[in-house]
């Protein structure tokens, strides 16, 4: 079967690979299922890995399959496979419990102490950008059909789900705790689905990009549920609270390291802010007001997070919010998947939409491996 893959830590790698069709014997306890798939999302961790920031390959071999955002249809089953049959809609997870840490132990290894991790298509494992994959039942999570076009978001979905799980639970500490206003900070794909979430819990919700709002489609996105959208280089987030108010939540997925300390200045009393972004660079940021932002921390009993991967709670939570968001907002996710690329042979034309989004205006590029 063809796959697509990188030579990790090597730049500019992606190239095609030809490997054996896996199979469920893969799967050592009978709880194996071999899946077909049919779309991959593409994303920034893709284009870092490729670009040789990031990945690490499999033991004993020297390429990496990419892919983690994933949808596929159920192929076979093992004899101990419970819950999916053939013509089941299937999404993986991503991090697998391969670690020696207390939180592998116990099925949360998104929480893992380790400093290695074993992520597919990221880190350690074949990934998805394949024609199959066999996997356990156990990381499987079943996709209702009438979610079939749009479930390939899901994975990133997940991604906000924990997010939001976590401020959840944090906030807990609050006795009361009624959040009305939120920022999310970045409007790629990530972002625009932490708008659309929020939008879900009934958040009054401000979206902020860089890119003006004028004729760009993710800010016509943001509007179309009820956000507002903002370019930093018009109002900075820490300007907007005078529009706005200060924010009971905010959600960064910018990737830009200096806007997380313009976010905890613009914190409400007893708010929270969730930081997502995997920034692999170099960056250090001057002139942090250190004094006055950790004064307003203590004072006000502010909180910050950060949050990494997903665990299967938070995809099945991110099932039922796609479900109800096709029920709010009809036809919005599918306006955020706006450049299908047919086949795994064109993989350079997805990896250049990836490395020139803002060229071909792309929200969410995927491969369409075979036909739903
Ligand atoms: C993936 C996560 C993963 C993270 C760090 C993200 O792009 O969606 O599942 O944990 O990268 O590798």
């Amino acid at each position: 079967m063809k796959a697509i893959a990188v030579i990790p830590k090597t730049k500019n790698s992606v190239h095609l690979v030809e490997m054996d069709k896996p199979k469920i014997s893969d799967i050592k306890d009978g709880k194996g299922v071999l899946v077909e798939v049919l779309r991959v999302g593409a994303c920034g961790t893709d284009r870092e890995i490729n670009n040789a920031e990031y990945g690490i390959a499999p033991e004993g071999f020297e390429f990496l399959v990419l892919g983690h955002e994933n949808f596929g249809r159920v192929v076979e089953t093992g004899k101990n496979v419970k819950d999916l049959k053939a013509g089941d809609f299937v999404v993986a997870t991503v991090r697998r419990p391969f670690g020696h840490s207390i939180y592998d132990a116990i099925g949360q290894q998104d929480f893992t102490t380790d400093a290695e991790y074993w992520e597919r298509g990221i880190s350690r494992i074949h990934g998805f950008m394949a024609e199959y994959y066999a996997e356990s039942e156990d990381f499987l999570v079943k996709i209702p059909p009438k979610i079939s076009e749009v479930a390939v978001l899901l994975e990133p979905l997940s991604i906000i789900e924990k997010g939001l799980k976590q401020a959840e639970d944090i906030q807990k500490r609050l006795d009361i705790w009624q959040p009305k206003t939120a920022a999310v900070l970045g409007t790629g794909n990530v972002g625009l689905l932490t708008v659309l979430a929020l939008r879900l819990r009934g958040f009054e919700v401000h979206g902020f990009g860089k890119q003006l709002g004028k004729d760009y489609l993710n800010a016509e996105l943001c509007e179309a549920i009820g956000a507002t959208y903002d370019s930093t280089d018009e109002l900075s987030v820490r300007d907007s609270t005078e529009k706005y108010g200060e924010y009971d939540l905010i959600f960064e997925c910018t990737g830009y390291s200096p806007i997380i300390f313009e976010a905890m200045e613009s914190l409400n009393e007893n708010g929270i802010l969730i930081l997502s972004s995997v920034t692999g660079g170099d960056r250090k940021t001057d002139g942090v007001e250190s004094d006055k932002i950790n004064q307003e921390f203590v004072l006000g009993n502010r909180a910050m997070v950060g949050t990494v991967n997903a665990s299967r709670e938070h995809f099945e939570m991110g099932v039922k919010d796609i479900a109800l968001a096709e029920a709010m907002f009809p036809g919005w996710l599918s306006k955020m998947m706006t450049h299908k690329v047919e086949g795994l042979e064109n993989f350079e034309k997805v990896f250049d939409i990836l490395e020139n989004g803002g060229k071909y205006n792309a929200i969410k590029t995927y491969f369409e491996i075979a036909k739903i």
